[in-house]
């Protein structure tokens, strides 16, 4: 009798190690799964063209290149996240540096001007346009860059504008782009890093992220200048931030929808 009941310890005792076996190796594989799950989701990233319900952030910076474009490209690819430059025409070193990187870290270069020059670029349309042609042989010829998207320096609504060219200038220029096949791009977040460089980090982060807040779209004006630092300073925290908004991240191209001030 007490063999039996021995021997039956036994068989339960081995049965019970079977089981938490079982059930271990179960556990660990499917962590295992899903670990590798996370990463891939984690690392691509994808970006569903087909789901109109994706929330799109493009993060747009104008007036670069500058000495912060590296720094800029650094913490964007620290993110794996694409961005767009609306440019202009510079030859300072670290300018020729900036134009380079940016092409070759697969970022999108747009139009923004070759001066910027209120004074210059909004006397008349034809000044304007001939400012673009001169800024689009410019990225061309040293850069081999070509693109067909611009921003207007101040945007399509600016008001400095009629100091120089009249009350209709932005009319004028805006009614000429598309029959000149250009295609322009104003933005619906204002980080307003642009006003000065004292604008506080803190400001700036919370200009993107309030005005995200609710919105499914975002084209988010940000400043590649030398002079402000803060734009560099705030990145990590502005990407952050719109990524647990849940925004993926997209360049501005030929399939990006116009959006423009009305
Ligand atoms: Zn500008």
């Amino acid at each position: 009798m007490l063999l039996t009941n021995g021997k039956r310890i036994m068989k339960v005792i081995a049965i019970t190690f079977t089981i938490i076996g079982a059930m271990l190796l179960t556990f660990f594989c499917n962590d295992e799964a899903n670990a590798v799950k996370a990463i891939q989701t984690k690392d691509i990233l994808p970006i569903d063209e087909s789901d109109e319900n994706r929330k799109v952030a493009y993060l747009t910076f104008d007036d670069g290149p500058s000495k912060n474009t590296i720094p800029i490209l650094n913490i964007l690819d620290q993110y794996k996240v694409k961005a767009t430059f609306f440019v202009m025409a510079n030859s300072a070193p670290e300018a020729k540096v900036g134009y380079k990187e940016m092409i070759k870290r697969g970022h999108a270069i747009a139009l923004h001007t070759y001066t910027h020059d209120y004074r210059e670029i909004y006397v008349s349309k034809d000044a304007f346009f001939q400012n673009i042609e001169r800024l689009e042989k410019f990225l061309k010829d040293n850069y081999s860059i070509e693109s067909n998207i611009l921003r207007f320096p101040g945007g399509s609504k600016n008001v400095s504008s009629k100091i120089y060219g009249g009350p209709t200038i932005m009319t004028q220029i805006t009614s000429q782009c598309e029959t000149r096949g250009y295609r322009y791009f104003d933005w619906n977040v204002d980080s307003k890093d642009g006003i000065s460089p004292t604008v506080s980090v803190q400001t700036i982060t919370s200009n993107v992220l309030n005005g995200a807040k609710g919105k499914e779209k975002v084209i988010i004006l940000l400043h590649d200048i030398n002079l402000m630092k803060n734009t560099v300073t705030a990145l990590p925290t502005i990407i952050e931030g719109l990524k647990s908004q849940g925004f993926a991240f997209d360049v501005i191209d030929d399939k990006t929808e116009e959006m423009q001030f009305k």
